[in-house]
């Protein structure tokens, strides 16, 4: 799309203005693992009301195992907590929790994943996880004004044969999920080790999408972009090891799905004030801010934009507007719809000048 410029009153903004420019800005989430929204109550809430045995004594004892160590420490609590989710209700009540902490964010637009390997593996039906999420979807669009679409993400620590059988499994519900994406351990994983089913996905017009260069390096970046040919990648921190591959991110706009409180609490980085995405915006690379696993990393999207902002003084309203713009513009939305939200993006910087 044209290079979206920002709106004269944002020439009036300080500082100052921040915590209201974060909380009241329109924005889009587009790295959210909906079943990494599943917070310690409700866990404990589906397995009593499906009389699953959970290896907690307590919601409290739940919350202080979340001292994680690595990707693979957090995956191995993740996978555990999901163990809930046996029913078409219970995807529905998770998303729907997700979708009214998002509104409470300014989200208006989210493009969620979901692992249906996760769940299939343990019996439970396609039809439940899709259906589910759908009836959710459709609730929160008529309820919250909230737009949102399914991205169906591929465990990459499982071979390419389950990602094809799962594909398949899913494709009575093509026109229930807008494209794929792959998650789960990266290590060891990568991105090429799907070529032929991405192949497959793209030849049924779903929109590619991969994780690559959180833990891996930059060269799973590449052939994410050159084999999967992605069209996002998610996370991608670690191009900054590779200076001619932030040029071409920069130049090519391909977004990156950058997820600040997961980077600190995997340690991707030590501390937030040490996180690279300033040096990416400032490079020209489209960054957008997400929560990944929220209720896991310690925070939902607008926690993480306060975190980003109060680590790093540099950060100021335009770069504030710039990523909520960059949110829309990375959507796979119709461009006539992201037209729509960058206007709005733009009243809202209006209103907030003028108070
Ligand atoms: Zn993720």
């Amino acid at each position: 799309m044209d290079e979206i410029l920002p709106p004269a009153a944002l020439e009036r903004l300080t500082r100052a203005h921040l915590p209201a420019l974060l909380a009241r800005m329109p924005k889009a989430e587009l790295h959210i693992h909906i079943e990494g929204s599943l917070e310690p109550e409700l866990i404990f809430a589906l397995a009593r009301r499906n009389d699953v045995a959970l290896p907690y004594a307590s919601e409290q004892a739940l919350r202080a195992a979340y001292a994680f160590t690595d990707l693979q420490s957090f995956l191995d609590i993740y996978y555990a907590g999901a163990s809930v989710l046996l029913r078409e209700a219970d995807f529905f009540d998770m998303a729907m929790a997700y979708f009214r902490r998002a509104a409470a964010d300014g989200v208006i637009h989210a493009e969620l994943f979901f692992d249906p390997q996760t769940h299939t593996a343990r019996g439970v039906p396609m039809r439940a996880v899709i259906e589910g999420l759908a009836r959710a979807q459709a609730e929160a669009e008529a309820t919250l004004g909230l737009s949102s679409a399914l991205i169906l993400c591929f465990l990459r620590h499982l071979d390419e044969a389950d990602a094809i059988a799962t594909l398949e499994a899913a494709l009575p519900w093509r026109e229930r999920f807008i494209g794929v994406g792959l998650d789960s351990s990266e290590r060891g994983h990568p991105p090429e080790k799907f070529a032929r089913v991405f192949a497959r996905c793209r030849a049924l017009g779903l929109r590619p999408v991969a994780h690559a260069g959180e833990e891996g390096p930059p060269a799973y970046i590449r052939t994410a972009l050159d084999e999967l040919r992605v069209q996002r990648i998610d996370h991608g921190v670690r191009c900054v090891d590779d200076p001619d591959l932030v040029r071409t991110l920069a130049q090519s706009r391909v977004p990156l799905t950058v997820c600040p409180l997961s980077n600190i609490k995997l340690r991707v980085f030590a501390r937030m004030e040490d996180h690279v995405l300033p040096e990416l915006l400032r490079a020209g690379l489209c960054v957008t801010v997400n929560s990944d696993d929220p209720a896991y990393f310690g925070g939902y999207l607008l926690d993480n934009y306060r975190a980003l902002f109060a680590a790093h003084p540099s950060l100021g309203p335009r770069d504030a507007w710039r990523l909520a713009a960059n949110s829309f513009e990375a959507s796979f939305a119709e461009p006539a719809t992201k037209t729509r939200w960058i206007q709005a993006l733009a009243e809202s910087v209006d209103a907030i000048a003028s108070r």
